[in-house]
């Protein structure tokens, strides 16, 4: 045996590693993704020019769906809504499953980009509001169909069964529950693994992050009636004014977190809507504040939930209210819970991250307060591991440029989130093509 053939051998046998970027797999893998790219830029600002709002990705979806049928899946449509799947059975081996959201929000575009937004969506009460893809659902499509592509591309290179999802209504939560409850698990391939990508406003494009165990946090919505009795504004003394009762509570709400939950223990509770009254000179019958609740243990958000009830019935009983006019409070029942990424499958996938892009472009980062209906995947009966994955999105000049001025990025859910398309699509595309390649064959 020849020099050349034994150190093929080590490497074939995984006893020498080569080092990341250059070599192997992946190299051909990058070497193809630079041929698929003009497509999918084309893809990507078509998906960003004409978004959609939650339950109503009619079009998104049908794009999704043509987009894997032409790379070759075996698709179904109108799952759950409009949840697109895709399967790729492809010998024996694990069954790996990577999802992606397909809606957008009711958010004007200020971005000022050539491909921005000036779609209408139909709001709740049927009027015309302005949609933008304003948390990068358009990159996650993006690139999942670019990931799509490569894999069947390199499907010599892998054994198992491939399960692609475009999941409607991320955004109102409420997509990933209607998938699993019309047979996500059942009537398609269970998977071993989930894994998805979300985009990172302040990573930097080019880079990735992980985040094991807890990523994002329990959701919860919750509207309050504050009630009163409605008068004349220069009667005040004939009446229960409801403004004042608010203003009150909104103020308590604030002792939840400061004053009645461990310092050890994240938290929020943030008032975001507050209407009453229709005049200067009249007093309102009633106030109607809407809040979000954050947290990361039942424990916390039981308490909270229970807080919010107490402060606003003790409020109004001091306002001397009667019994049949006490607040009402609802806590919806789109409740999303935290996400928890499984720490094994979090750390295999960070490892192919590191080979493919380099350790300096895969970050630890820290878990936020914002929420996922990604983590209804991991909750089912079956416990199956997931991971969702931070794709950095910011244009290297603009971090710069804000570090200088002290001023912050746009974040996600901003009129003003404009994802960089290049290095973000081809990294998210080669990270995660690497990634479920290495979950295929088990590294
Ligand atoms: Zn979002
Ligand atoms: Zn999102």
């Amino acid at each position: 045996m020849n020099l050349r053939r034994f150190l093929l051998l080590l490497i074939f046998k995984g006893i020498i590693n080569i080092p990341a970027q250059a070599q192997g797999p992946d190299k051909a893998i990058n070497q193809y993704i630079q041929t698929v790219y003009p497509g999918l830029q084309t893809l990507y600002q078509h998906l960003h020019t004409y978004p959609e709002l939650s339950f109503q990705e009619k079009n998104t979806s049908a794009r999704i769906a043509k987009e894997l049928q032409e790379a070759g899946y075996a698709v179904t449509q109108k799952v759950g809504g409009y949840g697109v799947i895709g399967v790729l059975k492809n010998g024996n081996g694990p069954t790996v499953l990577i999802r992606t959201d397909l809606d957008a929000l009711p958010i004007a575009e200020e971005t000022g980009l050539p491909y921005a937004s000036k779609a209408l969506g139909k709001s709740d009460d049927g009027k015309d509001v302005p949609v933008m893809q304003a948390c990068g659902h358009d990159v996650h499509m993006t690139v999942f169909t670019g990931i799509a592509k490569t894999l069947m591309q390199f499907k010599n290179n892998w054994k198992g069964t491939l399960v692609l999802i475009g999941q409607p209504a991320e955004e109102r939560s409420g997509g990933a529950k209607a998938m699993l409850q019309e047979g996500l698990f059942s009537k398609f391939p269970k998977p071993d693994y989930v894994v998805a990508w979300h985009t990172n406003a302040s990573l930097p494009a080019g880079q990735v992050g992980y985040t094991e165990g807890n990523i994002m946090a329990n959701v919860d919505a919750v509207d309050i009636t504050i009630r009163g009795v409605g008068g004349h504004g220069a009667v005040p003394d004939k009446a229960k004014d409801p403004i004042v009762l608010a203003s009150q509570l909104v103020l308590a709400l604030q002792t939840i977190v400061s004053r009645e939950t461990s310092p050890f223990q994240p938290a929020v509770v943030t008032v975001g809507s507050i209407h009453g009254g229709t005049s200067f000179n009249v007093i309102p019958d009633e106030v109607k504040l809407q809040l979000t609740l954050r947290s990361y243990s039942d424990e916390v958000r039981n308490n909270t939930i229970a807080s919010i009830k107490r402060m606003a019935e003790g409020l109004a009983r001091a306002a001397g209210l009667p019994t049949d006019r006490l607040p009402q409070v609802t806590v919806r029942d789109q409740f999303t819970p935290f996400t928890y990424n499984n720490v094994d499958l979090t750390r295999r996938v960070t490892a192919s991250f590191k080979r493919a892009l380099g350790e300096t472009n895969v970050q630890a980062t820290p878990p936020s307060m914002v929420g996922e209906d990604f983590s209804f995947y991991g909750r089912t009966d079956a416990k199956i591991p997931i991971s969702m994955l931070w794709l950095g999105t910011a244009d290297p000049k603009k971090i710069a440029e804000s570090k200088a001025k002290g001023t912050e990025l746009p974040s996600l859910h901003s009129n003003k989130f404009a994802p960089l398309p290049e290095p973000t699509i081809k990294t998210g595309v080669l990270a995660m093509t690497a990634a479920v390649l290495d979950l295929f064959n088990q590294k």
